[in-house]
């Protein structure tokens, strides 16, 4: 009788942690009427942005940049790309014939940016760019060429023409002082100055996500909005002119760089977000900022699941109890880790394996746990990226004055799962609009050189 009556103790105990779990994880699942707010929360901070009398406190910016029109196919000539702001620094040089035989043809490197230089100060920052360009353009031997350049700058910048934007704020993992309220194209031309060996014309400056459309409408004329669920998470759209009051004109379209990272800095998203989500953004370089982009992109995923797993610990249903010093470390759970754990074509045994491999000793029984943590946190991170998304879409198909849109959206390489789900609340959540998404693989600094393409035309035309 005692064995049996130690045995439901037991029996309770389990059932009471495995409650205690699923009750934490049950702030994560999102109803489908918690989205559609999400949705039209995002809708009202795109007016706000766009409206000249709002513009100033809105959080979501919906800056414009300048972009009229996609690619259509005439553009030619050798052009320098910079890709500065994602998980690489990249150099290429980008060839594009026009005509009958239209091609583009790259050729690139990829530089490592020490963290020291991106929490340094602007300069070094600035001299460690012109530094690979140099290396670049001696190993392509173009050293005396005076290419035009174009900037692919993944950061929110307030534009007043195509080769011009002043940094608004550092996101992501940079933090180099003197460069906030400053217009980094001079940055960028003074540091080539500093440097007295080569020359070059700086044409634009682009965010990856304007990049990122643009390659895709090269392609597909319907690509009108572009997507980066990346380190960071922000989007863009062609919005028409007379929507655009901080911009004079009324006539045609412009892309618009929404920043909609910063989603619910004003705490519009305060009521969906968890104690784990205010942890990670207490332990961030942007404490209060990019908020909505906290609870999507890759460079944060894995902290939300890190501060869950320590609580989890904590409370004893974890590890033994054991918080290791492996846990206490930040960004040990990269983006790669967190979509093979969650996969489902992954045995336990090998979840294990890989928690293992970041030092994490594992029973077969937290191995359970942690696969389903992972699942949850980039399950609503696909949604609520998703009911963006809705929004987005709804709001051209309103514009157009449209009862059903077909549209194009381009997506940088998203994981399977993810991009699944994301797919999917998109169309649950506007189902007047039917949206085909395009893979775009490396287009930010493709894109870059095909916008650098058009200015550099547009300047010829203007000079006539
Ligand atoms: C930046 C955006 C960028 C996005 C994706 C965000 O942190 O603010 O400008 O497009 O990351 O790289
Ligand atoms: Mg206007």
């Amino acid at each position: 009788a005692k064995g049996a009556a130690m045995v439901t103790a037991v029996a309770y105990r389990l059932i009471e942690q495995s409650r205690q779990i699923q009750q934490t994880l049950a702030e994560f699942r999102l109803s489908k009427a918690q989205l559609l707010e999400v949705k039209k929360r995002m809708r009202v901070e795109i007016e706000r942005g766009l409206k000249k009398d709002t513009h100033k406190e809105a959080t979501v910016k919906m800056l414009p940049t300048f972009v009229r029109s996609t690619p259509d196919g005439t553009e030619n000539g050798d052009f320098l790309a910079l890709d500065l702001g994602g998980t690489n620094f990249r150099v290429l040089l980008v060839k594009i014939r026009s005509g009958k035989r239209r091609s583009v043809e790259m050729h690139n490197k990829i530089y490592a940016i020490p963290i020291e230089v991106m929490q340094g100060t602007g300069e070094e920052l600035f001299d460690h760019i012109v530094y690979c360009i140099s290396d670049f353009l001696d190993y392509m031997g173009m050293k005396s060429a005076r290419l035009p350049l174009g900037f692919t700058f993944s950061f929110p910048c307030h534009q007043t023409s195509l080769d011009a934007g002043i940094l608004v704020t550092w996101t992501k993992g940079f933090k180099a002082t003197d460069c906030e309220g400053e217009d980094v194209v001079e940055l960028l031309r003074e540091a080539i100055k500093r440097k007295e060996e080569f020359e070059l014309d700086v044409v634009a400056i682009v965010n990856d996500t304007v990049g990122t459309m643009m390659t895709c409408a090269y392609e597909e004329p319907t690509c009108e909005v572009g997507l980066i669920a990346g380190t960071g998470s922000n989007a863009c759209y062609m919005e028409e002119m007379r929507n655009i009051e901080i911009v004079e004109g009324n006539e045609g379209r412009m892309c618009v760089n929404m920043e909609w990272g910063a989603f619910g800095d004003n705490g519009c998203l305060d009521d969906i977000r968890t104690k784990y989500d205010q942890a990670v953004d207490e332990n961030s370089l942007n404490e209060g900022k990019q908020r909505y982009e906290k609870m999507c992109s890759g460079m944060y995923l894995g902290e939300i699941v890190r501060q869950i797993l320590i609580d989890l610990t904590k409370r004893g249903f974890l590890f033994r109890g054991q918080i290791s010093e492996t846990l206490k470390t930040r960004g040990i759970f990269e983006t790669k880790f967190l979509s093979q754990i969650e996969s489902d074509r992954l045995a336990l045994l090998q979840v294990r394996a890989i928690l293992q491999q970041l030092g994490l000793d594992s029973t077969c029984d937290d191995s359970i746990i942690v696969k389903e943590v992972c699942g949850t946190v980039s399950r609503r991170a696909a949604q609520i990226c998703g009911a963006g998304m809705a929004a987005v879409v709804d709001k051209i198909r309103e514009n157009r004055g449209l009862d059903h849109l077909d549209i194009t959206v381009s997506c940088c390489s998203l994981p399977p799962s993810f991009s699944r789900i994301f797919q999917q609340t998109v169309k649950e959540l506007a189902p007047k609009c039917d949206v085909n998404f395009l893979l775009s693989e490396d287009g930010s600094g493709k894109g870059a050189a095909l916008i650098t393409a058009v200015g550099c035309r547009q300047r010829e035309l203007d000079a006539i």
